[in-house]
Formats: C-alpha cells, structure tokens, sequence
C-alpha cells in the first residue's frame, strides 16, 4: 500500500492513510509513504539557513498526532534528522553536488515513514520502519538510480518477510534506495510508486495498491479536463504507455516489475477509499472504447537531422542513435523519412555536445517548447480511422511528428506546447463526451 505526498500531507491525511491500512485486517500488508507533499521540492531547494520550517512541519504533525514516549522518540528524531541535514548543506559545495542532494532529500521519505510506523503503533496495529535504502539496492546514478534487481529482491525479502509472517507492518520511505555499498541515492522524481512495486515483485504480494489524490487512473489529466473519468481496467501495456507519456498518476516504471510476476496494481483515491479506482492487469477490458485515455507531457525537445546520406545507406541509424547513447540522453518518439529523421527528448542536459556530433552525420534543426499527446488503447490495434478522426477534431494545429507502431497501442504526435489544453480538451469531447452521447441516443431508441 503506497502513499503519495498528498495522502500523508497533514495530521489528517495521515490518521486517514493510517485507518485505511488498519482496515486491512485480513490481509499482511506492507506500506510505502512518500514524503510530505511539498517536503521533496522544500529540501532540493535547502540552505542551511532556510530548513527550520521543513523540520518544524513534521513537530506540529507529530504534536497532533502522537503522545507520550511515541512523541518523545519521533521529537528527538527530527531534532537529530535537522542536524544531519544542516551539516549535509554545508558541505554540499565540497562533494559530488548530486550524491549530497540525494542524501539530503532522503530525510524527507525517512521522517515521514518513521511518522507512519509510530502512528500505526499508536493505533494498536503494529508497525515497524524499516529503512527503504537497506532494501532497494541501486547503481550509482545519484538522482534516478536503476535498482540491481537480484541484490534488491533478496534483500527485500531477507529484511521484510519476517516482519510480515509475525504480524508486523513494515513501513518504508519510497523514492530513496543505496549503492551496494550504502551511499544513498534516489529512483527519480516521483519513484515512490516503482518503490513499491519493487517490494511487490520482490515478495510476489498479491496487489501493489497506489493510494493518490484522485480516483484511479482518469480518460485525460484532470488538471486539464475537468469531467474525466475513471477507467475501471487497464491492461499493463496500456498503463505503461499511459505513465510514459505523462499521466503524472503512475511513474514510468511503475508496471514493469508487477508484469514479471503478474502482480495486479490498483490506484485508489486515499480521500474516497471506498471508490473501486482503477485495476492495472494482464488483461483491459473489453469495452465498445477503442480509446482509454489521453495522456500529454509538456517540455518536449524536438531534434532533426536531415542528410542525403542517409538514402539508401546502412548504419546511419545506428551512428545516429550511438550518438544519444554515449550521452546518455533518453529519445521517446522517433519518426524517419528517407533523408530525414526526427525524435524527441526530454531531457536536454547534454543538447549542445549532441548537437556537435549530430553535425557530422548531416543537418541539424532544434525545436523547443513542445508537446506529445498520446492517445492509448488495445482496441487501436486494427481499429481504422483512429488518425483521422484525431487529425480531424484539431484540423487547425500543425502536428510536428506523428508515430504509430505496426502492433501498436497508442497513437502520438507532438505539437507546439501552446496547444496543449486546447488540443486535449478538443480530443476528449470528441473520444469521451461525444462517444458516450450516441450510445445512450442508441440505448434510448
Ligand atoms: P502522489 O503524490 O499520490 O504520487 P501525484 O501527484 O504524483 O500523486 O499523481 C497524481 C496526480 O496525477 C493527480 O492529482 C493528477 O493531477 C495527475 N494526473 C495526470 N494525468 C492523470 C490521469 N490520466 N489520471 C489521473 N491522474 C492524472
Ligand atoms: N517524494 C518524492 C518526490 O516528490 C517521491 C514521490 O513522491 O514519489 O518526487
Ligand atoms: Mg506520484
């Protein structure tokens, strides 16, 4: 059971993420809490000067939730927490800037699964905190780290499993994991997700549940629509296109270690833990819909390269690709011409040296500031007119790239960021809204 930052945000969020595991009496579960909402984003920005608030924010928590030696214990350990952060920050300038920013964001995850655990004792469901770094074991790459799967798996169950066959929560910290050698490190923004489904892979669970602020995962981001809905089933392929293309509810990650083992994932609202959200498995379900959601990310980077060279040629593509892999840059959506071929990127760290060497194979254009939309759905699969249908509902936007694989799930496309609301609001009225009025017109005749 995983709690997002807003589910563990305040003294009532937690009391009610709290219940919410206690109801859980049938079932041994384990529980994964990111840190406070807005504790991550409070720590990366740090000064020494300027933590006081982060720390006293967990003391008021802790006053309105706990008492006695349980609130003793947790006071002291913020106090010690502070100063360790305070001293992290002060040699930040000295050490590698990446691993010491690490080191300091974990205290966010920490602080709060330690304040889970003594929450969940406080309540007579007994509960232990067990630190997420001597469990989830990772490279070296400070700030996204990628788990080493067996030293995790095994580790994960060593520490956990007889937690669990005595009858005791465990409670860890999401996001922070540690080299095999235990210098901290983190699984990226928003990791806190594929934490648990590691532990969920590594003890072969029977459900990864991914308590958020909303209830499950929606047609379109709500931010942006409103009125979407709740999908009640996704398979995992349309999840995993769904979480790679911006739908911020599930990390990217998040389904690759529940697919090994066919684990189901569900995504509950922490607010109304009654709603059933939405079931990720092997299979979708077999609606009239061929679409299930629209998903979209902002802060794409589109890069052309253009050659004569290319025509007819072999190689060229990989020398291409070489080039990103040497940078260690990660290209999402390729689409090629015969003298041409344009992707897309996310992060663009290492642009300008890319660049420099893409100009050896041919002509090179940049264009920043735009979006990918990506619609997704099993039923894209042998279903003509889906382009058609899209390029028709937003018939006056230039689309930049369109890319849409043979065996296909999802169909995607980037267009200048400016367009974004206009384009999904436009393609849900058109996929949702207007879907769901001539069914119930064919139900009414
Ligand atoms: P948590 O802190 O619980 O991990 P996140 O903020 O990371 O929560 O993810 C939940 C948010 O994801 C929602 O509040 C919503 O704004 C956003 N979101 C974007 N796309 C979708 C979508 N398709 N379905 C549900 N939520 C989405
Ligand atoms: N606390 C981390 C973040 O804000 C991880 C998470 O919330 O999943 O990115
Ligand atoms: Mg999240």
């Amino acid at each position: 059971m995983k709690f997002g930052g807003t589910s563990v945000a305040d003294a009532a969020a937690i009391e009610n993420a709290a219940r919410i595991v206690s109801a859980e009496r049938a079932a041994s579960n384990i529980v994964v809490v990111s840190a406070m909402s807005g504790v991550t984003d409070a720590l990366l920005a740090a000064t020494p000067e300027s933590v006081e608030p982060i720390f006293s924010r967990h003391l008021t928590t802790a006053e309105q939730l706990l008492h006695g030696s349980e609130l003793e214990r947790f006071n002291e350990f913020v106090k010690r927490a502070e100063a360790d952060v305070r001293e992290l920050l002060h040699t930040q300038n000295t050490f590698n800037h990446k691993s010491v920013q690490d080191a300091v964001v974990s205290f966010g995850e920490i602080l709060s699964s330690t304040l889970m655990a003594a929450v969940l004792n406080q309540r007579d469901r007994p509960a232990r905190q067990v630190d997420a770094r001597r469990c989830i074991i990772t490279d070296e790459e400070h700030t996204s780290a990628a788990p080493l799967l067996g030293e995790t798996f095994r580790r994960t169950e060593n520490e956990l499993r007889p937690l669990v066959e005595s009858g005791v929560v465990p409670v860890l910290g999401g996001f922070i994991a540690a080299t095999p050698d235990g210098v901290t490190t983190t699984l990226g923004r928003g990791g806190s997700d594929y934490t648990a489904a590691l532990i969920g892979a590594a003890l072969n669970v029977d459900e990864i549940q991914i308590w958020t602020d909303v209830t499950g995962v929606l047609t379109a981001d709500p931010r942006v629509v409103p009125n979407a809905q709740t999908i009640a089933r996704l398979s995992y392929s349309e999840a995993a296109e769904l979480a790679y293309f911006g739908a911020k509810v599930l990390h990217p990650k998040t389904i690759q270690p529940a697919i090994e083992n066919s684990i189901p994932v569900r995504i509950c609202n922490s607010r109304l833990p009654h709603e059933p959200g939405t079931l990720v498995g092997p299979q979708s379900d077999t609606s009239r819909r061929t679409i299930k959601a629209i998903a979209h990310k902002t802060g794409v980077t589109i890069v052309q390269i253009t050659s004569a060279r290319m025509l007819g040629a072999y190689g060229f593509l990989r020398a291409l690709f070489e080039v990103f892999e040497r940078h260690r840059t990660v290209v999402d959506v390729v689409a090629t011409s015969e003298v041409s071929v344009s992707l897309s990127l996310d992060e663009v760290n290492a642009l300008p040296a890319i660049v420099e060497e893409l100009q050896q194979l041919g002509t090179v254009g940049i264009e920043k500031g735009r979006a990918i939309i990506c619609v997704v759905g099993e039923g894209l699969r042998g279903t003509p007119g889906i382009a058609g249908r899209v390029f028709g509902t937003i018939n006056d936007i230039t689309v930049s790239l369109i890319s849409q694989g043979a065996s296909s799930i999802n169909f995607t496309f980037v267009i200048g960021e400016e367009h974004v609301k206009d384009t999904v609001i436009r393609l849900h009225e058109e996929f949702f809204n207007h879907e769901k009025a001539q069914e119930s017109q064919k139900e009414n005749r």
